[in-house]
């Protein structure tokens, strides 16, 4: 899979190079003509005789012959004295009355010799084709990107029909719900003629619901390797394309092929590229439309007996066009979920099989520490701590290698080169120290794990909490807490150094997200009371109660912020001792763990 998305990117590529190249060459091609057009006519400047001046020629009997072409207004004139092979040209405005004027002369005795030849294709082929130069171009390189794009759909038509598809539902771990529900489409795909004997309708399409990474492709694989029928698969981000009409063109083959290869299973990822909800007309969305359409149009056009079963998979299913949801298209949803913590230990358990693992770790214990971590997410830690491991040239994977692989895939790597000012290493002691104090004193954070200012992916440090058992529910007590806890980086900020800075940004992002949400999804503001304001369509739309809400809302955001802040500064203020102390500590050695952070409190 990951090779396909590689191999996709280089096509892109390619394609981009070769785009380049062709216009480069068009627009050289285009200069070179010119330049040959504007010699010619150079040429021509010097050698034409204006037809007037041929009249006073031919009358002062000063013209020796003029060679003309049936069909044609140009004349060559040789005029007497001119050296053999030199001659000018005159374009004849009427041939017929020029014809006449030389016979006239010839009767008068004004001998010229008169050369008419037969029209010779050959000879005006290089003028036509010079002056025609600049069309072909054009249509070649048109003609040429077509090609390209036509090359580009036969790779990315994800063809597993040479390479059988492995995967089975085995591959899948957890998920035992959702694998239950889809069992039932490999039985469709396997034994097709006892669902339609018994007059049942075979299902068309079945759109995966889920967060990235969490496994959508890897089931639909799954799917067709249980079946045993061909996977054939497509991106939708591929079908918006820079002609229009080449998206539609792209579903139908799709479905071409499909019809070649039923019973086979049609996947399309990233459906919410061209399944997104119709409307306006701009350029761009009505090239989404037409792809759309043609999407709809193919679905409804294949009968039950043909046994194609669309997939599709979208993280954003709130995004889609209601039109696909209609029976006989995607009229099943399977909600693929990030894993619970049994199914964290059956994928770790699955992406370990061939990894050293040291006796000391358990596979439970990381996924304890992993909540609301993907499948790939989790497949990638155990890969990470394969590394890590090497290069800390352990024998087996060992704790220490696993939390570090957390720590990389969660806030990215230590970044130990950057150099750092004191006055910005100062800032994040204190900046995290405050959050740390400040969660210590909140009944329902989690407890501190870390606290470091080493700098790790785009932040200058982190504070790192312990992760929580999984839960459905969160509390407005909760919320209005881990509000204070993001705002107590800022708060110490403040108090400590009488300054601000723009560290604390992200944490004023997310602590803002989470206090407009409990305004306007949760219900939780006085104010407004229970109620949300997200439409049919899952967005917010304020405009729904009428036009003062959103004054409400900004009031009640406000307070709910304000209130945070005010409190984690009184958190602080009431131990200022303390972080002095840490951020003293964490100066020193940029790093506190656990056990350190509770012995500052005493227990
Ligand atoms: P999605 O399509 O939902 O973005 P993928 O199917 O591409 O996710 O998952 C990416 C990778 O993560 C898979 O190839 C697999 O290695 C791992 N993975 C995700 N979910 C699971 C799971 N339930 N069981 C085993 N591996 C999983
Ligand atoms: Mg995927
Ligand atoms: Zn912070």
């Amino acid at each position: 899979m990951d090779k396909n998305k590689s191999n996709n990117s280089k096509k892109e590529k390619l394609k981009t190079i070769l785009s380049i190249l062709l216009i480069l060459v068009l627009i050289l091609a285009i200069i070179a003509c010119f330049i040959f057009i504007n010699k010619n006519n150079a040429n021509k400047d010097e050698k034409e005789l204006p037809y007037t001046e041929l009249i006073k020629e031919i009358s002062n009997k000063n013209v020796e012959k003029i060679e003309m072409t049936v069909g044609s207004t140009s004349a060559k004139i040789t005029l007497k004295g001119m050296a053999e092979g030199e001659e000018k040209i005159t374009i004849v405005p009427n041939t017929q009355v020029f014809m006449e004027l030389i016979q006239e002369q010839a009767l008068e005795g004004n001998e010229i010799e008169l050369i008419q030849n037969q029209r010779s294709i050959l000879s005006q082929i290089p003028s036509y084709f010079f002056s025609l130069l600049p069309t072909i171009i054009m249509v070649a390189l048109f003609i040429m990107l077509f090609k390209m794009q036509g090359i580009g759909d036969k790779g990315e038509i994800y063809d597993e029909t040479e390479r059988k598809i492995k995967i089975t539902f085995d591959d899948v771990a957890g998920l035992d719900e959702e694998k239950e529900e889809l069992i039932e489409i490999v039985d469709f795909l396997k034994k097709p003629e006892k669902f339609i004997e018994m007059g049942a309708k075979i299902p068309k399409g079945v759109l995966l619901y889920g967060k990235p990474g969490t496994g959508k492709t890897l089931i639909a694989k799954a799917i067709a390797g249980e079946a045993g029928v061909p996977f054939i698969s497509m991106s939708g981000s591929e079908f918006i394309e820079m002609f229009a009409g080449l998206g539609a063109s792209r579903v139908r083959k799709l479905f071409e092929k499909a019809r070649k290869m039923a019973p086979c299973i049609v996947f399309i990822d990233e459906i919410d590229a061209i399944g997104a909800r119709r409307s306006g007309n701009s350029g761009a969305e009505s090239e989404n439309n037409q792809t759309l359409n043609q999407l709809l149009v193919e679905m409804d056009g294949f009968s039950s007996e043909e046994t194609i079963i669309v997939l599709a998979a979208t993280n954003r299913p709130e995004m889609l066009d209601k039109a696909l949801l209609r029976p006989g298209r995607f009229d099943r949803q399977v909600t693929i979920p990030t894993p619970d913590l049994k199914g964290r230990e059956a994928i770790l358990a699955i992406h370990s099989k061939d990894k050293k693992l040291s006796e000391n770790v358990t596979l439970k214990g990381i996924a304890e520490d992993t909540s609301g971590f993907t499948g790939a997410e989790l497949a990638n830690i155990l890969n990470e701590a394969a590394i890590i491991a090497t290069r800390n040239k352990h024998t087996v994977i060992e704790q220490e290698d696993l939390d570090e692989a957390v720590k990389k895939v969660t806030v990215g790597l230590e970044k130990h080169s950057r150099v750092i000012s004191d006055k910005d290493k100062k800032l994040t002691a204190y900046h995290e120290a405050g959050h740390a104090i400040v969660s210590k004193f909140l009944p329902t954070q989690t407890d501190v794990k870390e606290v470091s200012i080493i700098p790790r992916g785009l932040a200058g440090g982190y504070t790192m909490y312990k992760n929580d058992e999984d839960k459905y529910y969160i509390s407005k007590t909760e919320m209005e807490e881990k509000l204070i806890a993001l705002l107590g980086g800022r708060a110490a900020e403040k108090l400590a150094l009488d300054d601000i800075s723009t560290g604390a940004s992200n944490d004023i992002e997310v602590a803002t997200q989470v206090a407009r949400n409990m305004v306007t999804v949760y219900g939780m503001s006085d104010e407004i009371g229970p109620i949300s304001l997200k439409n049919d369509n899952g967005e917010l739309d304020y405009q729904m109660f009428g036009e003062e809400i959103e004054d409400k809302i900004g009031r009640e955001v406000n307070k709910l912020i304000n209130t945070a802040y005010r409190d984690a500064q009184t958190i602080l203020t009431q131990n200022m001792d303390k972080l002095h102390e840490i951020a003293g500590v964490l100066l020193e050695k940029e790093k506190i763990n656990e056990e350190e952070f509770k012995k500052f409190f005493n227990n």
